[in-house]
Formats: structure tokens, C-alpha cells, sequence
């Protein structure tokens, strides 16, 4: 924690009814995975990683490798999975007791090999299917010898067959993601010929949960469904934001007409103005193009307007209408719709607006 006045603050009421509410919709033996990757989601990974664990999560993921060990060296015991681990990690894996995705021959053959080198036997790995989002994962063609490999490979122990929608939120892809559910299906049938045991199931993210209930199989991976956004407005509506951006009035300032505020002078006051100057810029994450007019920010829930160009760790807004004093609260966002607003100002989603909170932001857990 530093003394910076600007904090995100976790609501843990919000992660819990989430949960609640994706729970709702899964059968009682679905298992629940939640990906923390990204500082989960740029909130913080510890936090909410505890929370989880309390709340009797079954599963956590993690993009990285490092991720995964913030996570053991905070305590935290659950099984991780690290969805895109590098062999230059796979021993490290091992010593924090990570489990990999071994997602083609070469990470497999490495995985086994640095397994045997640590002279264990049944180590836990999962193994991830591409069925249509050619990002990472074995394809059908790689069936054949992929049933060898793991024959072969007795030293590990496949808790799990994965695969990835490539569009699950798209109505419009309705087809190719049955097609993608088929296909993965057909692929995990082939490869429980070859095991006397049956692996997991999964492939849902957050709108696979939503849209395709016919897709639970054994468990789904929740993400920014936990952080309060579903995959319409309906669904976002019954769900908690769970970030909320705050930060204080640093100065205020009263300017004449004709003045200009900030870099490049792109705002001009056209009246007597005030102006309140906020201890939040780009380099807290605030995407700079939400400056000019843009956005808003909030103050006693008035709306209140972003002016000038962001600077790297300030911005200013427009108070002439607005009672408040240096010192006082502003929100950033602390509403799902804001984070909506903010992603669509600057063409992009509210996973991006999230993940791009800087860590010299504090959190804290409320
Ligand atoms: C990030 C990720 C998820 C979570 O996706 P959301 O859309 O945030 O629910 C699930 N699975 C994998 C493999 C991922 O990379």
C-alpha cells in the first residue's frame, strides 16, 4: 500500500452473490473454476483468491506461470491450473505445485521429462483441446498420436480434457460453437479409449455458462462473470459490479473565459469555471483518450465531466456547477455501466478496461 489516494476497492459482498448466481445455473455436480488470471482481472489475485477459497471454489486458474506462484506463496491451497505455462518454467511448476496445460507434443514430452526428473509418479496436468479457436491446444489430427503419448506417459495424471469457445457471447455463432462442443466431445471420446480413468470435462467461460447449459460437462471456468459482466444486459443487471475506482480532489481552481486547461489547450472556458484536479491519469490506467469531454466522472452521484487532455497522473474535471472541496471523493466508476461506457468510448471491452488499472493503484477489499 502506498499513501496514493486513488484505490480500487474489491467488494467482496458482490464476488460472493456473484458466485451465488453462476452456481444457480450448474448442475450440482459441475465443478467451479475460476480464472484469476491478469491480477484477477486487475482487481488483486491474493484477495480474491482468498475469498474464493472460502467460498469453496474447486479449481483457480492462472495465464502464467508467476501467476501461480503469487498465489501458493500467499497461502493459498487450492489446485491451480496455468493456462499457458513455458517449459522454461516446468520445474518451478512442479516445486509450487502447479498444474500445467500441456497444449501439444513438445510441451507434453517436456512435462513428462521434468516430472520423471523430480521422480514423481501421477503428477496432475491438464490437456487442452482446439476445436475452433486455433489459439493453443492439440488438433483432431493430432488424435492418433496423442493416444500413444499418453499411454506412454503414465507418470502424469490428466485431471483434465479442455477446450475454448471462440465466440460463445455471438448469438450469430450458434452453429460453429455446437460444432465446437461436438468436436470436442468426439476428441475426448477417442482419448478415454486409452485411459483406465475418466478425465474432466470443460469448456464454458462465462457466456459458455450463460448461453450453452448443455455445455457444463464437468466445469466451467468463470471469469469476468465474477467481476459483474455477463454477456447482455440482462445478465450483467443480475450481477454485482465488484470494482469500484476512487480518488480525491487534489486542487481546485477557478478559471476565467478564455482560459485553457491541460496539454495542447484543447479546452477553453467559455464561462467563469472550476475546476477540480484528480490524482488519477493514464499511467493509473485511465485510457487517454476518455479526456475532452468524453467521459464522466461522479461526484455525490453527479455526473461530472472529464475536460482537457488525461496527463499521465492527473485529470481534471469541470466542478463549476458541482459542490465539492479538495480532498473530496470521486468515482471513477463503481458501476457496471460505467465500465460499459468507458470500453465502448474507447472501442474495446470491459476486460480491457479492468486489467488496464496500473498497479500503482491500491487495492482493498471491502
Ligand atoms: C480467460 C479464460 C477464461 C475466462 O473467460 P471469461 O470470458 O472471462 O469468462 C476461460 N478459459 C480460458 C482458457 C481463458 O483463457
Amino acid at each position: 500500500m502506498n499513501n496514493n489516494p486513488t484505490v480500487l476497492e474489491i467488494d467482496a459482498k458482490a464476488v460472493k452473490h456473484n458466485i451465488r448466481y453462476f452456481r444457480s445455473k450448474l448442475k450440482d455436480t459441475t465443478k467451479l473454476l475460476v480464472v484469476i488470471k491478469a491480477f484477477a482481472y486487475g482487481s488483486d489475485p491474493i484477495l480474491i483468491g482468498k475469498l474464493l477459497e472460502q467460498q469453496n471454489i474447486d479449481y483457480l486458474a492462472v495465464a502464467y506461470t508467476d501467476e501461480g506462484v503469487t498465489l501458493r506463496n500467499a497461502n493459498i491451497r487450492l489446485p491451480i491450473l496455468v493456462l499457458h505455462p513455458q517449459i522454461e518454467n516446468f520445474d518451478r511448476i512442479i516445486a509450487y505445485n502447479l498444474e500445467p496445460n500441456l497444449y501439444n507434443f513438445r510441451t507434453l514430452s517436456n512435462f513428462y521429462s521434468a516430472v520423471k526428473r523430480a521422480g514423481l509418479k501421477n503428477y496432475p496436468v491438464h490437456v487442452k483441446i482446439n476445436s475452433g479457436m486455433n489459439r493453443l491446444g492439440f488438433q483432431e489430427a493430432d488424435i492418433p498420436q496423442l493416444k500413444s503419448s499418453i499411454q506412454e506417459y503414465s507418470n502424469l495424471n490428466i485431471i483434465s480434457f479442455y477446450s475454448h469457445f471462440a465466440a460463445s457471447e455471438d448469438p450469430n455463432e450458434k452453429d460453429f460453437t455446437k460444432q465446437q462442443i461436438d468436436l470436442f466431445n468426439k476428441i475426448c471420446t477417442e482419448l478415454n479409449k486409452v485411459l483406465s480413468y475418466s478425465p474432466l470435462k470443460h469448456i464454458s467461460n462465462t457466456s459458455g455458462i450463460i448461453n450453452y447449459p448443455e455445455a457444463q460437462f464437468d466445469m466451467v471456468r468463470l471469469g469476468i462473470g465474477l467481476y459483474g459482466f455477463g454477456n447482455d444486459k440482462i445478465e450483467t443487471s443480475r450481477l454485482k459490479n465488484v470494482c469500484n475506482l476512487k480518488t480525491k480532489v487534489s486542487q481546485i481552481q477557478h478559471i476565467a473565459i478564455g482560459e485553457t486547461v491541460s496539454y495542447n489547450r484543447i479546452f477553453t472556458a467559455k464561462k467563469p469555471t472550476k475546476i477540480a484536479i484528480l490524482s488519477i491519469g493514464y499511467a493509473d490506467g485511465i485510457n487517454r483518450n476518455l479526456g475532452n469531454g468524453l467521459a464522466s466522472v461522479f461526484i455525490n452521484n453527479q455526473r461530472v465531466s472529464i475536460v482537457g487532455t488525461i496527463c499521465m497522473d492527473m485529470m481534471m474535471i469541470d466542478i463549476t456547477d458541482v459542490k465539492c472541496k479538495e480532498g473530496d471523493e470521486v468515482v471513477i466508476f463503481n458501476h457496471q455501466d460505467h465500465i460499459l461506457y468507458q470500453a465502448k468510448t474507447t472501442t474495446t471491452i470491459p476486460y480491457e478496461i479492468l486489467t488496464s488499472i496500473s498497479q500503482r493503484v491500491n487495492r482493498i477489499l471491502v
